[in-house]
């Protein structure tokens, strides 16, 4: 972590135009040096956010702080934000040099230390060799990290990052975010990052900010996202997941017992998760959790059915089974191990632990 990283609290941070509100109370605190992705749907209000953190947009209620100061009456140019968003183009008529270095000719710095910094920011995204060009005789993606050394070249406080990735094709969106972590890493600064694409969010985050509606929905390590989702909304968003639903039956110190139709279902679950005896449940089960039970083997929970559709995916299959009480589940396989190859109708047994789930709340509106 760097001596220059800085600490970053958004408290009851609230934009409405009108009567619409945009960002709804969205209080958080990102730690010095950390990654920050705030990731939603269109129009959650991730970029409204950012604009607000950058000093664009002037929020109705709520404060934005650095360090623990607060920076909400500061114009943008005296908050000194690195930017890299959709859109902030490289002056074309400018060589990549040039290009880097016009943050620092605007802060009036003499040649001599523009030249050693603008040589050092195209060091630390591998293009030193490229200073010379024009922008139009780079690719996308070099194009992307010009923009990058541009908006760190004058040590700000903060970078903020506008879906800087959005515009690459895949495989170099996926070269890119390797080269962006390790970017983060070198540099050591705090990093706020937007975007709509839940891969690059859990790859390169240290926290994710799940937003919808302009509310902050669930903040936490990718893994923590991922795994233990508060909302049906955060484990829909977050990859694919299977929504069982169900009355619990019992609720006690290990967990749940959970009746769907015929199927009584077993689930671990932490007391604040633990809806009482009597109320429905709804529990998220991801595809890749379950397993394809072979005759004579047995799982806590097991549920019947046939296969309604099947694919390949090169990494494994992917299953849709039809079950009598729990619907369609989708399952994933790293391999097919049964006898009898894939086929749509084949019965089949799905298995799964008692800790494979999680229950969560159903958000959805
Ligand atoms: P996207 O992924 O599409 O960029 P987003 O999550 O970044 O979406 P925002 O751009 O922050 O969303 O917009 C949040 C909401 O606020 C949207 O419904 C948008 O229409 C609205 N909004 C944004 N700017 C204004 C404005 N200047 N006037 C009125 N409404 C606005």
């Amino acid at each position: 972590m760097s001596a220059t990283a800085h600490a970053l609290e958004l408290r009851d941070l609230t934009k409405r135009y009108g009567q619409f509100t945009a960002v709804d109370a969205v209080s958080l605190s990102v730690q010095r040096g950390a990654f920050l992705t705030l990731l939603g749907p269109s129009g959650s209000g991730k970029t409204t956010i950012l604009m607000t953190i950058a000093g664009f947009v002037a929020p109705s209620a709520g404060m934005v702080l650095l360090d623990g100061s607060d920076i909400t009456p500061l114009p943008p140019e005296r908050r000194d934000f690195g930017m890299v968003f959709q859109g902030y183009a490289l002056f074309p008529h400018m060589t990549v040099a040039e290009n880097v270095a016009f943050p620092l000719r605007v802060r009036g710095l003499s040649r001599a230390d523009r030249d050693a910094k603008v040589r050092a920011a195209l060091d630390l995204v591998q293009l030193d060799r490229f200073a010379d060009r024009r922008p139009s005789q780079l690719s996308g993606g070099q194009q992307q990290r010009v923009a990058l050394a541009r908006a760190l070249v004058f040590d700000p406080a903060l970078l903020l990052l506008d879906e800087p990735l959005s515009a690459l094709d895949k495989k170099l969106r996926a070269e890119l975010q390797e080269e962006l972590k390790a970017l983060h890493r070198r540099v050591g600064r705090t990093f706020v990052n937007v975007t709509h694409d839940q891969d690059e969010a859990l790859s390169l985050s240290d926290q994710v900010a799940i937003l919808n509606h302009g509310r902050l929905i669930q903040l936490g390590a990718p893994e923590a996202l991922y795994e233990q989702p508060r909302t049906r909304f955060v484990a829909d968003f977050l990859g694919k997941s299977n929504f069982l639903q169900g009355l619990v039956q019992e609720s006690h110190l290990g967990g749940l017992r959970v009746q769907s139709g015929a199927t009584t279902l077993v689930q671990q679950a932490p007391r604040a998760l633990r809806p009482v005896a009597g109320s429905p449940a709804l529990l998220s089960l991801r595809p890749e959790k379950i397993a394809l039970l072979a005759a004579g083997e047995t799982a806590e929970n097991m549920v019947e059915g046939h296969i309604a559709a099947w694919s390949y995916l090169g990494a494994g299959f992917l299953l849709v089974v039809r079950t009598a009480d729990l619907g369609e589940i989708r399952v994933t396989l790293p391999s097919w191990r049964a006898p009898i190859a894939p086929a749509e109708g084949l019965a089949v047994r799905l298995g799964w632990s008692a800790d494979a789930a999680v229950p969560v709340l159903d958000d959805a509106a």
